[in-house]
């Protein structure tokens, strides 16, 4: 499994599994359960998917020593303060069973966020979490994030897919240091993307999937990745990108099919983000 250095110096697994809508018990413990035997060791969960209980659970059973796991978890929107922030941060981690978490989020840049940061980074600094970030930050949002952080956010972990494939975004992030974490890899399964005839040529001529291609892609341009899967055969297949290369006329072919076409909620709709401060 590749490793990405983050800007604090700690180490992320590239790949990880994203666990968004997986709430029934079985499924989850079962997928978490072949991840690890498949040799994930990343995962990547929020307050507001309703699993941290399972995920922990599932994690603690396992014989994978904590010091091997990397676990990331976010803070929802409807917590808008710092004492807010630091109460949700420690139900998280009760939740996951564990005393530190790896990655701690901004799920999306909603209100109160450089207050939340500002609890964020006493987190860190008292330890409890190894790493923090934020979530589906554009540059507006990171630029005011940024006049007023003493630490610099490690990840922006942002939705990303060969038709949306952040690429200014991804330039301003990297001058930044800051690393570029996709979700909805794979165009979070609604089609599209995953019948790409680009993509189909290129698969076929390695003999992998579209899916491995698109996840191959994301890391051979630094990106970090946390495809979903509930399917044993899947989460299989999405973490067997690590025996194979694209080329750069491969890589370059991919670039250009770029739609910029974003597949799902808005961080500059702020209708949107208002809303979600009343979702739980
Ligand atoms: P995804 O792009 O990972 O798509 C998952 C879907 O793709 C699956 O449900 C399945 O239908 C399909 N799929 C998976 N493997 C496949 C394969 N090998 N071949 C064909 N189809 C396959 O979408 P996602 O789950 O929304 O995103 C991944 C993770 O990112 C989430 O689980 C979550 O952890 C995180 N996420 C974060 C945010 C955020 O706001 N920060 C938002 C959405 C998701």
């Amino acid at each position: 499994m590749e490793q990405y250095k983050l800007n604090d110096g700690k180490m992320i697994p590239q790949l990880g599994l994203g666990v968004y809508l997986i709430e029934d018990a079985n499924e989850l413990k079962d997928s978490i359960s072949n991840a690890l035997k498949d040799g994930y060791r990343h995962f990547d969960t929020a307050a507001i998917y309703h699993n941290e209980e399972l995920v922990g659970e599932a994690l603690a059973d396992s014989d994978v020593k904590r010091e091997d796991l990397f676990i990331t978890s976010k803070v929802w929107n409807n917590n808008t303060t710092y004492d807010e922030t630091i109460a949700a941060f420690h139900e998280s981690l009760k939740k996951l069973k564990t005393d530190y978490l790896d990655l701690y989020l901004i799920h999306w840049p909603s209100e109160g966020y450089q207050e939340k940061w500002r609890a964020l980074e006493s987190l860190y600094n008292d330890g409890l979490v190894k790493s923090i970030g934020v979530s589906n930050f554009e540059k507006p949002q990171m630029d005011k994030l940024l006049t007023t952080a003493k630490i610099k956010p490690a990840v922006d972990q942002v939705e990303t897919n060969p038709y949306f494939q952040q690429k200014e975004l991804h330039e301003y992030l990297t001058n930044l240091d800051i690393a570029h974490e996709a979700w909805g890899p794979l165009g979070q399964g609604k089609g599209a993307v995953l019948e790409d005839p680009t993509l189909l040529k290129i698969a076929q001529a390695h003999h992998k999937s579209v899916a491995q291609v698109i996840l191959r892609w994301n890391i051979q341009r630094d990106v970090i990745v946390i495809p979903k899967s509930i399917h044993a055969n899947r989460i299989a297949e999405n973490i067997d990108i690590f025996d194979f290369e694209l080329s750069n006329d491969e890589m370059l072919a991919i670039a250009n099919i770029d739609k910029n076409q974003r597949g799902s909620e808005n961080p500059n709709d702020n209708d949107w983000l208002n809303e979600s401060l009343n979702m739980k």
